[in-house]
């Protein structure tokens, strides 16, 4: 079966496709198809997600799978959520992961309940007017550091402590994080909904 991703993140492509390949599932980019990307106007990952998903499907005339995901601090009721990416911009920095690290840091700075989630949604359509959406969400739960730890990973990678381990993503192998991670989480639910569901 082929499906579409509507996303265009080659990282994001090979890790699904590594996934769903046990499932015979043929996983596309939608660039490659010259498909555009869809807009983004919801406040929760999951109506982004699918909102996502019924663009790359509706364009394609394919099943579509697509992905939103962000930090979710439980200090700031789940903030900044849908906007993760741009979070630095909202203080004047630029947008990017060392300035969403510094601005995340500074308006934690007086603050002593430091839980956050990283989450990731991915939601999956047979077609544009699939009535009934797979729909799955993996997190990994942490607190942030009150300073950056380790070189390895990305985005809020050094400040993603994690107690069960008692390092931050960013400190620990690529292996060991990619396992406990909230994208391959989600991609795990996704595969046992896909198998139990469309095949
Ligand atoms: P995306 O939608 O997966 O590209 O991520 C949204 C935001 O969350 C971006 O600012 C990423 O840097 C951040 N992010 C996503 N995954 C991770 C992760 O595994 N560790 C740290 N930050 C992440």
């Amino acid at each position: 079966m082929k499906i579409v991703l509507a996303s265009n993140n080659a990282g994001k492509l090979a890790e699904l496709q590594a996934m769903l390949a046990p499932l015979g599932m043929n996983l596309l980019r939608q660039a490659d198809l010259g498909i555009g990307e869809a807009e983004e106007p919801f406040r929760t990952f999951v109506e982004n997600a699918l909102a996502k998903a019924r663009h790359a499907a509706a364009a394609s005339g394919l099943p579509a799978l697509a992905d939103d995901a962000g930090l979710c601090v439980d200090a700031f009721g789940g903030l900044p959520g849908v906007d993760t990416a741009y979070y630095a911009t909202q203080f004047g920095y630029e947008k990017g992961d060392a300035n969403n690290v510094r601005a995340l840091l500074e308006q934690m700075q007086h603050i002593d309940q430091r839980r956050a989630a990283m989450v990731s949604t991915l939601v999956a359509l047979r077609s544009a007017d699939d009535p009934e959406p797979l729909i799955a969400v993996g997190r990994v739960v942490g607190e942030i550091a009150r300073e950056r730890r380790g070189s390895g990973g990305f985005g809020f990678d050094p400040v993603m402590f994690i107690p069960e381990f008692g390092q931050t993503f960013a400190e620990l192998p690529p292996d060991v994080k990619n396992a406990h991670s909230h994208r391959g989480r989600a991609a795990a639910q996704m595969v046992q909904l896909m198998r139990e569901r469309w095949l």
